[in-house]
């Protein structure tokens, strides 16, 4: 196998599966993509159970590949994050969104609120809550208009130091929601002293709900658990109507998910909403 001409030969022997070399290719790739404003954000709504009011929008990602197209982020996010280009990632999503939101502010669209999402890495930055001052500076956004969210395992996973990063953040004067609620292991103790807003329901709990009783039974007490605590609950991935008919009578504050709208650019944003006026 050391003939000339092997040279493919040679690096799989030096250890490297066919995954391996692929991951390599795609992280030049991506990096490549941040450096030539390939990330693009769309945007979902995320609406009140009570009056169909939009009270604020997630910022997701999405990499337009100029050859593989539209590259959700369940196939690049966790890629960034291990190799560490989710700082720079993370960077850009925030200033972009943060930038986004004070643009619609002074436009006539109401959005109350721009939520992004943050990565493990990302947020146990120890200057992060400093980057995020400085954005915040830099797009004139005021820190009430902006929600990060982190997700349930990332905050309970160093739950000290996440206290002390989210009081940071919350003195700021920005919103902060718990992701992914219900699928790590939640540390009751330690959730009381989070300064959090709010509880995102998983959207596992909400798929078969009303019909799997064990799904309609935790979502039930994420709710419970939510008010208890003065904290408001969404449930997410909501897309049949028999599930905001559950979720309205037990009391579920917010909801987004395909059967309001679907994550649009900021273009397509303006044009849904205007035609809506509510969802
Ligand atoms: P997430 O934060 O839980 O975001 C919700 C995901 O559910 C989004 O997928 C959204 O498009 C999708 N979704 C919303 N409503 C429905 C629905 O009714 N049905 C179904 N089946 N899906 C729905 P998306 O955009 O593909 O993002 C996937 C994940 O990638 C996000 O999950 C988040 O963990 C991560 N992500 C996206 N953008 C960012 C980002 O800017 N930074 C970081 N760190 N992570 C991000
Ligand atoms: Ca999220
Ligand atoms: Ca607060
Ligand atoms: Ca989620």
């Amino acid at each position: 196998a050391k003939e000339a001409g092997k040279n493919n030969c040679q690096f799989y022997a030096k250890g490297m599966s066919a995954s391996a070399v692929n991951f390599l290719l795609l992280e030049n790739d991506l990096r490549r993509g941040i450096d030539q404003n390939q990330l693009v954000l769309h945007y979902q709504p995320q609406v009140d159970l009570a009056t169909g009011k939009l009270i604020g929008v997630e910022a997701l990602v999405r990499w337009q590949h100029p050859e593989r197209g539209m590259v959700s982020p369940m196939h690049f996010i966790p890629l960034a994050e291990e190799t560490g280009l989710i700082v720079p990632l993370g960077d850009w999503v925030l200033k972009e969104a943060c930038h986004q939101q004070q643009s619609w502010l002074g436009s006539d669209l109401d959005v109350p609120k721009m939520a992004v999402n943050l990565s493990t890495r990302q947020f146990r930055q120890k200057d992060f809550p400093g980057k995020v001052a400085m954005v915040l500076r830099d797009t004139g956004l005021p820190a009430q208009y902006l929600e990060l969210e982190i997700t349930e395992s990332c905050a309970m996973e160093h739950a000290s130091e996440t206290i002390n990063q989210l009081n940071q953040l919350n003195q700021m004067g920005l919103s902060l929601s718990i992701d992914d609620f219900g699928t790590g292991y939640s540390s009751l103790a330690y959730l009381k002293r989070f300064p959090i807003d709010k509880l995102k329901i998983d959207s596992s709990f909400i798929h078969d709900i009303p019909l799997d009783q064990n799904d309609a039974a935790i979502a039930r007490s994420i709710i419970g658990l939510a008010h208890n605590m003065q904290l408001t609950v969404v449930a997410e991935g909501v897309e049949q109507e028999q599930q905001v008919q559950w979720l309205r009578e037990n009391h579920c504050d917010q909801v987004q998910g395909f059967l309001f709208a679907k994550p649009m650019s900021a273009t397509n944003f303006k044009a849904h909403f205007n035609a809506a006026g509510e969802f």
